[in-house]
């Protein structure tokens, strides 16, 4: 394994994106291809680009990577068991040398890739869950042809240059003498066959794009950011290859008045002076509909009710969170004449010393909602 920093080796820096790590080592590969690279040292650099692209392309070895360095990838390995798609990165400059891709055969199945759809759910679709009917576009076997690219009535051919096999040998006169090199075949791509006459509907892929819709159960307690994952059901595999999985990213919407502490609900509450200081009932919303809160008397601004088991349902488990009633009071700044009448009498029996708190406002809210 390199000792060198893969970062350092592709010439990007740590926080580089997926793009700008392809694209760096698309520039890398290409100058430093054996096939085609001048330089004396070709061949051990080119391992190198591949062995750091290898693991940095890789969204979960780049995170064990940045974690514990070049130990942490252990068996993740960090060289030979990723799948670069050389057909991807060369496309256009193997044509020239009459071979697309030597190093990596075309026969293998591969596993299709995987599709992410975003689902937006109301704050009460989130608490309760929900079932949802989701649009997928992917690729399917074209209808037309069955999937082998030709035109009905007509089929695919065996594949003169290779003979069906796919590969060709190739042998090249270099300074160290001859070198036989097998590579993807250049007429049919590796698959063996060519196809005459391809159909129409799928010009030769033998695939047709498609939208299938999919109900989808979203269980209750999920929150912004979770994903659900629908295997199987994202692009085919090729040569039998697995299909792709579909991510469903799930975005909540915000509520009025409701916020989401995990699983609990928190609600902020107005009630007047005279509620505050008298005490009273009151009707407050939950996500089951309305609750009696009973308001003592003496009730400071920033107090916390607890309704217990009225926020959401615990994923995965039983149970439910709480809603939480922050109790706000509202000081009027608008007196009818006899309010203010009434307001000036209280005054008078209320003193006119005003007194350092010991503890502020927020930081009392902060302690009465767990420090958070
Ligand atoms: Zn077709
Ligand atoms: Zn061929």
């Amino acid at each position: 394994m390199s000792q060198r920093d893969y970062y350092e080796i592709l010439g990007v820096p740590r926080n580089a994106s997926q793009d700008e790590i392809k694209s760096a080592f698309r520039k890398l590969a290409r100058q430093y291809h054996p096939d085609v690279s001048q330089e004396p040292d070709a061949e051990e650099k080119f391992k190198e680009i591949n062995e750091a692209y290898g693991v940095l392309s890789d969204p979960q070895k780049r995170a064990r990577y940045d974690q514990f360095g070049a130990a942490g990838l252990g068996d993740m390995g960090g060289f030979h068991d990723y799948t670069v798609d050389f057909g991807d990165l060369f496309e256009g400059l193997f044509e020239s040398f009459g071979f697309s891709t030597g190093r990596r055969t075309r026969r293998t199945p591969r596993r299709g890739r995987d599709i992410q759809y975003q689902v937006e759910l109301t704050f009460e679709e989130a608490v309760f869950g929900v079932e949802k009917e989701v649009e997928i576009t992917r690729d399917e076997v074209c209808s037309r042809c069955g999937g082998n690219g030709a035109e009905p009535g007509t089929s695919p051919q065996r594949c003169s240059t290779c003979g069906g096999q796919g590969e060709v040998r190739q042998v090249r006169q270099t300074f160290l003498g001859a070198v036989v090199q097998t590579g993807v075949c250049p007429t049919c791509n590796g698959r063996g066959e060519t196809i005459p006459t391809v159909c129409k509907t799928c010009r030769g892929s033998g695939l047709e794009r498609k939208t299938v819709r999919k109900k989808v159960s979203i269980p209750a307690g999920v929150t912004d950011g979770n994903q659900v994952r629908l295997p199987g059901e994202g692009q085919p595999g090729t040569l039998g290859g697995p299909n792709g999985d579909v991510y469903l990213l799930l975005s909540v919407r915000p509520h009025k008045f409701f916020k989401r502490r995990d699983d609990d609900i928190l609600l902020n509450l107005d009630i007047n002076v005279t509620q505050a200081v008298l005490g009273a009932e009151v009707e407050v919303p939950t996500v089951d509909g309305t609750a009696k809160l009973t308001i003592p008397p003496g009730t400071q601004p920033g107090r916390v009710f607890t309704l217990k088991e009225r926020g959401v349902p615990h994923l995965r488990r039983n149970g439910r969170g709480d809603q939480l009633v922050i109790v706000n009071v509202e000081i009027p700044t608008k007196l009818s004449k006899e309010q203010r009448e009434l307001f000036e009498k209280l005054a008078t029996t209320m003193g006119t010393s005003a007194r350092p708190k010991e503890k502020g406002f927020l930081e009392w809210l902060g302690d009465a909602l767990g420090g958070s």
